[in-house]
């Protein structure tokens, strides 16, 4: 279970784990949240009151730092995780789900044409099916593409990130994914 943390301007920071969580909360940092009560934990005991410190953990919070990156400007990195999940497991040339340890990544363009490894130029696709496209472009090989390959937004990044988002979280980043985007199917 992961807190997402966002900036102080509420835009998504990192999924942190629940004990970071508790050293924002410790250190006074968290300014707000948004999410539900996800995990309570119990500190030591005051010297004066002899009352026990207590810290509940929302499963989203806003924090008073500002990030010294824009985060507009970072492009999501790619891996084959995220892509898979972009494409939401479903290969780009049949048109058929398969579990991941089933899936590639595949160049539209191939490295041997020189195409390059970026968002815009991969595809989820099954094995067999990229074996048959090969060193091909969906021209060539004559397997048009079902779908079109998109540079994840900020939002969608976070979703992708993360496997085990909770209905909070997942609506709260859903709330700026545009409709069109794959993953707000
Ligand atoms: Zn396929």
């Amino acid at each position: 279970m992961k807190v997402l943390k966002l900036s102080a301007q509420g835009l998504p920071q990192s999924w942190i784990s629940l004990e970071q969580a508790v050293l924002h909360y410790a250190a006074d940092e968290v300014r707000w949240e948004v999410g539900h009560d996800i995990a309570v934990f119990h500190g030591g005991h005051n010297a004066i009151t002899g009352r026990q410190s207590i810290i509940t953990v929302s499963s989203i919070i806003g924090t008073k730092g500002v990030p010294a990156i824009n985060p507009f400007d970072l492009k999501p990195g790619l891996t084959n995780a995220k892509l898979f999940a972009r494409d939401r497991n479903v290969c780009a040339y049949c048109g058929d789900l398969f579990a991941e340890a089933d899936l590639t990544r595949e160049h539209i363009i191939p490295f041997a044409q020189n195409g390059i490894d970026t968002w815009m130029n991969v595809v989820t696709a099954c094995r067999p099916c990229n074996h048959r496209k090969s060193h091909r472009t969906p021209e060539q090989a004559n397997m048009p593409l079902l779908y079109t390959p998109y540079v994840p937004s900020l939002w969608e990044d976070f979703i992708l990130r993360n496997r085990r988002i909770l209905a909070d979280q997942m609506e709260f980043l859903l709330a700026h994914v545009p409709k069109s985007s794959r993953l707000a199917a």
